[in-house]
């Protein structure tokens, strides 16, 4: 072995060791966990070039990410490198991919090839993306102006959700609860019940009676006459992938 204990992240594809102190110093606490190293290319932006992604792929006597299962580990992964370091004070890196007996995940992809397109088609696709963006804008705003018309004609009480601006009447509103077994996790109780769909226990929180159908954050009642905020443009760049 030739490897060493460095605070510099690996950038060689591969799979990493890493360490870092307990934040109390109990030496037996040392945490640790498994880091990759990779190649990625979003066929969804084939104009981005390739990245190399360093992730987590578990962290083993965390203190971080919630509860341990017993044996103490977890497979908190998905964070990149400067999270982890953020959250884990003093982290180290084997310098050396480990990969295990018989080579650990061999296929492991390289650096995907990519050669840059055309700057002019990718401006036009731009420009073209950008018009269609600004028209299903205003028609978003007309929408909504006409909702606001019609619960004025109606007398209806009109909600608005905190995140996603939705405009609701009071009957489309949804009675949020969260469970404290599963990381908070929301459900639409209307629908569910009282119980937990991920656990099925009952002693989960009201989180509120005004929940937004789709995202389940607050709606508050829509103020009245309230100067219109012009909103902010749209980015015309394709959406990140969620992971
Ligand atoms: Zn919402
Ligand atoms: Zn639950």
């Amino acid at each position: 072995m030739t490897g060493s204990w460095s605070s510099t992240p690996p950038t060689d594809v591969g799979r990493y060791w890493w360490r870092a102190p307990d934040p109390h110093g109990r030496p037996e606490h040392q945490q640790y966990g498994l880091f990759v190293v990779s190649w990625e290319f979003h066929s969804s932006m084939p104009d981005h070039p390739p990245k190399r992604r360093m992730r987590s792929m578990c962290i083993f006597n965390s203190s971080y990410g919630g509860e341990m299962e017993t044996g103490g580990w977890s497979l908190g992964g998905g964070n990149d490198w400067k999270t982890l370091a953020s959250h884990y004070v003093g982290i180290e890196f084997w310098s050396e991919p480990e990969r295990g007996p018989g080579g650990f995940m061999p296929d492991l992809p390289g650096k995907p090839a990519w050669t840059p397109r055309d700057p002019k088609v990718v401006e036009e696709e731009l420009k073209k993306s950008k018009e269609a963006s600004a028209k299903r804008h205003k028609e978003e705003l007309d929408e909504r102006t006409q909702k606001i018309a019609d619960a004025k004609a109606s007398g209806e009480t009109l909600y608005e959700c905190e995140s996603c601006d939705e405009l609701h009447c009071e009957s489309d509103l949804v009675q949020v609860r969260e469970c404290p077994h599963c990381n908070d996790e929301k459900f639409d109780g209307t629908e569910n019940g009282q119980s937990c769909p991920s656990c099925n226990r009952r002693f989960t929180r009201n989180i509120t009676e005004t929940g937004c159908p789709e995202c389940l954050d607050e709606c508050e009642v829509l103020a009245e006459d309230a100067p219109e905020e012009p909103k902010p443009e749209p980015a015309p760049a394709p959406k990140k992938r969620k992971r």
